[in-house]
């Protein structure tokens, strides 16, 4: 026993010590914001919307271009980083997705190579956080204004609170940490702290000195919001003769009947819109641009409030003398459709929606100004954390370090050339299909297989196929194309792989897993069954709507 203690004490004390060496590491992460509001990625919105405090991580560190979710939503986007694994093994498939104590792996690991360990900000898995050192978590969503957060304490997890009245989420989450950096922090360890932002999550509130923020300014439009493209999407996205257009994907004008911007947006910022807005009065186009519009003011004064406090976060790192002993990184849960398509929200593969900002910046070994385009998948960010902390990788952890890379800046030979993709919630919330894919440098598959984890509530199963080089904002799908039946043949076959490869093996539902295998080869019948399904589904909507019936649980079916 003795012996046992003594070996503890020495390697508790030996870890300190080795600590010492070791960065620390500020990973943070707000939610909902796209790569392309990212200045440093140089969209359409840089000028208008710069993000300097964000670029300054690229301008001093490195920027990657091909950093995708697995899956375009909260909280299992959240599992995947926390877990290092794909949500079908870490078991975070929808948003009633939860990682529980002793499963929060970053944390555990972290923690046991001597590093003191913090999680502020939205959490948004349900169960405690109780293997962080420290937390001090919104309750799901939480609030954009006189935001509550839930802290340890003597009551059960959940009812200790601490609320921050006359303030703003994003202000109140950097006071947070920078209360912890402050008088928390034990100086003899190094710290892992993850800072989330709830910003710039739906429905968008910035603080009220943003209210002014882009009032004047036309917000630039991507051309796919006005013209859909015949040749984009496929009968999964459009029907059969285009019928399903109206109810696949919430829109950003009248497109959607159930669900779009112009229908909420009027009377959530009415300052947005001309005093007395009656879209009645308007064509189509005006509605859509003021609805647009509106939405993307939002939208980026949330984001100019996550980059000033930013700007605040890192003056208190310089002033502290941690600024350059720490790993910095940015990103987001997912990506964000902002108006291309005409569609609203994150979810699809399409690039906007799959692509996640990755800035990080650690002058001690990472040179400036780098641009990456390996393919880094949000599973690989946990381990490549540890890496830089010297901590032990679990086994049961399926992404990889890409320390080596950024250290290098040579994406190591054996570097994986594709990214998985599945998007399970059915239907819900803003009518996107489940659907599964491969995104590789030069291609992306997807495969809309359109129902639930019962195989129920189908919606037309089509594949589509876009040549990212040619094409990089999806306006051509050449599934169809004789021209590409190899491609598109060896990219089925790799996706196939890939499922294997990553473990979804189609177990976990085994009703959609048939559905799934019904489609795959997506010869004659199989067409003339979507063309079916599309018609069943049109009728089944045009039901639903009459009843003003909404269906966000579609994608559970029957199951518990
Ligand atoms: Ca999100």
């Amino acid at each position: 026993m003795r012996i046992f203690l003594s070996y503890v004490a020495i390697s508790v004390l030996s870890n300190v010590l080795f600590a010492a060496d070791r960065p620390n590491i500020l990973y943070i992460m707000s939610d909902d914001h796209a790569a392309h509001a990212v200045s440093a990625y140089g969209s359409r919105l840089a000028q208008i919307a710069p993000t300097p405090n964000i670029d300054r991580l690229a301008n001093e560190g490195a920027l990657f271009t091909n950093a995708f979710c697995t899956n375009s939503i909260c909280s299992p986007s959240r599992a995947c980083v926390l877990t290092g694994q794909y949500d079908h093994v870490n078991g975070a498939f929808d948003l009633d997705g939860r990682v529980p104590p002793g499963r929060q792996m970053l944390a555990i690991q972290m923690k046991q190579a001597g590093y003191q360990t913090a999680m502020v900000g939205k959490w948004h898995l349900k169960d405690e956080p109780a293997d962080f050192d420290y937390y001090c978590v919104l309750p799901g969503q939480g609030e954009y204004h006189n935001p509550e957060f839930r802290v340890r304490g003597e009551k059960p997890w959940g009812k200790n609170l601490i609320r921050f009245d006359g303030m703003h989420v994003t202000d109140a989450i950097t006071d947070i940490s920078i209360r912890w950096l402050k008088e928390q922090r034990n100086p003899a360890q190094p710290f892992f702290l993850m800072h989330h932002f709830k910003a710039p999550h739906d429905y968008f509130d910035n603080a009220i000195r943003y209210e002014d923020y882009l009032r004047n300014v036309d917000i630039p439009e991507p051309d796919t919001l006005w013209k859909r493209s015949p040749k984009f999407g496929s009968i999964a996205t459009r029907g059969a003769n285009d019928e399903l257009i109206p109810h696949i994907g919430t829109s950003i004008g009248s497109r959607n009947p159930r669900r779009s911007y112009l229908r909420d947006l009027p009377r959530m910022y009415p300052a947005e819109f001309p005093p007395n807005y009656d879209p009645g009065n308007y064509s189509d186009e005006q509605n859509t641009r003021l609805a647009y519009n509106a939405y993307l003011r939002k939208f980026l004064r949330c984001v100019k409030g996550i980059d000033d406090n930013l700007g605040r976060l890192f003056a208190h790192l310089e002033q502290t003398g941690l600024m350059d002993n720490t790993v910095i990184i940015y990103t987001g849960d997912q990506g964000f459709m902002l108006g291309e398509h005409d569609y609203q929200d994150k979810r699809w593969m399409y690039e906007e929606s799959q692509r996640m900002p990755f800035l990080v910046r650690y002058p001690k070994t990472i040179r400036a100004g780098q641009r990456f385009d390996a393919i880094i998948e949000n599973v690989d960010y946990g381990p490549t954390m540890l890496d830089f902390a010297g901590a032990e990788i679990p086994s049961t952890v399926q992404g990889r370090s890409f320390k080596t890379l950024l250290e290098s800046g040579t994406e190591p030979g054996d570097w994986k050339q594709e990214a998985y993709y599945r998007y399970w919630m059915h239907m819900a919330h803003h009518d996107n299909p489940g659907h599964m894919g491969i995104r590789t440098k030069t291609h992306k598959l997807i495969y809309f297989y359109g129902c639930n984890y019962d195989g129920g509530y189908q919606t037309p199963p089509g594949w589509e196929l876009y040549d990212l080089i040619h094409d990089p904002h999806e306006t051509q799908n050449i599934y169809d194309d004789p021209a590409n039946a190899e491609i598109a043949g060896k990219l089925k076959q790799r996706l196939a792989d890939l499922r294997n490869r990553v473990g979804d093996d189609g177990s976990h539902f085994p009703a959609c897993e048939k559905i799934v295998q019904e489609f795959w080869d997506y010869d004659d019948t199989d067409r003339r069954r979507a063309v079916e399904i599309s018609h069943e589904y049109l009728a089944r909507r045009q039901e639903e709507l009459k009843a003003g019936k909404n269906s966000p649980r579609t994608w559970r079916g029957a199951t518990p």
